[in-house]
């Protein structure tokens, strides 16, 4: 393992990234920072005033729907008017020029589709909070309307159809859809880099795909600000701001 500050660090980064053929990327909530959405475990993140609830406790009570509705819409307001920063612009510009195969990402912030990142190259494994779905019936529904009518009655949706209606995120407890892992666990064995982008790496499945990808024969760079339990596995570690990091490949820099 080489641990780099990012300004020494560039030129391994960019020996790694120009000399492979197949690249897939791991991103988590490290990349969206930048962009003013706060990530999950620093210490100042919104986020800890408000601790997951248990799929299980969702799905049983009216109240506990309510109150993760209300939460919801006050994390949603952290993060109103966020654009992609510049891992999501690398990304999209190197899957553009057919080096990236597949982001697999942990981020509910649609910022890489914003950047121009193409569906077929997206796996969010941890589901989408821009929009919402209903539980039985699958119809899409929009956060906009969904918000105007909590504000007006203070209950949870419920869908025409008289499912529940939630997040398209997927809920702690809630199983990760298994089309997304599937084709995140096809990312990790089919490429000969596996990049991992501002992820703590403690949550799974997301924290097994590298070293399924260094099992396949890849290798392995981890760029996050602070040490991950992987680092020991890498090829490169790169310790500090992911933005900087990959910004040679952004088109504004
Ligand atoms: P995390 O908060 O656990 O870890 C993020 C990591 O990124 C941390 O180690 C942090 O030190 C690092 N980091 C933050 N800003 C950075 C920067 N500018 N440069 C380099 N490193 C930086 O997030 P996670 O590992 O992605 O997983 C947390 C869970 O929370 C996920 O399941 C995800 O679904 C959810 N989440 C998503 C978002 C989002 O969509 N943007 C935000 C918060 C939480």
């Amino acid at each position: 393992m080489m641990v780099e500050a990012v300004e020494d660090g560039r030129n391994a980064l960019a020996a790694m990234v120009n000399g492979s053929g197949r690249i897939a990327a791991l991103t988590g909530a490290g990349v969206s920072t930048e962009c003013g959405v706060p990530d999950f475990r620093s210490a100042d993140s919104p986020w800890r005033r408000y601790p997951p609830i248990p799929f299980d406790l969702w799905l049983s009570s009216p109240a506990v729907r309510a109150e993760a509705w209300r939460r919801k819409f006050a994390l949603d307001d952290t993060a109103a008017g966020s654009r992609p920063g510049r891992t999501h612009r690398a990304l999209a510009r190197l899957a553009a020029a057919g080096r990236v195969a597949a982001v697999v990402t942990q981020n509910i912030d649609g910022l890489h589709q914003a950047a121009g990142l193409p569906a077929g190259r997206l796996v969010e494994l941890h589901g989408n909070g821009t929009y919402a779905h209903c539980l039985s019936c699958g119809a899409r529904h929009e956060l906009a309307a969904l918000r105007h009518d909590f504000n007006r009655c203070g209950t949870a949706p419920v869908c025409a159809c008289g499912g529940l209606v939630k997040a398209a995120t997927v809920a702690f407890g809630q199983p990760i859809p298994p089309e997304a892992l599937a084709r995140a666990l096809d990312a990790a064995c089919r490429c000969d880099l596996f990049l991992v982008l501002g992820s703590s790496l403690v949550v799974r499945p997301a924290a097994r795909l590298p070293l399924l990808a260094k099992q396949a024969g890849a290798r392995l760079v981890i760029v996050n600000r602070e040490p991950t339990p992987l680092d020991e596995h890498a090829d490169l570690v790169v310790r500090g701001d992911v933005g900087t990091a990959m910004a040679p490949w952004c088109e504004s820099n």
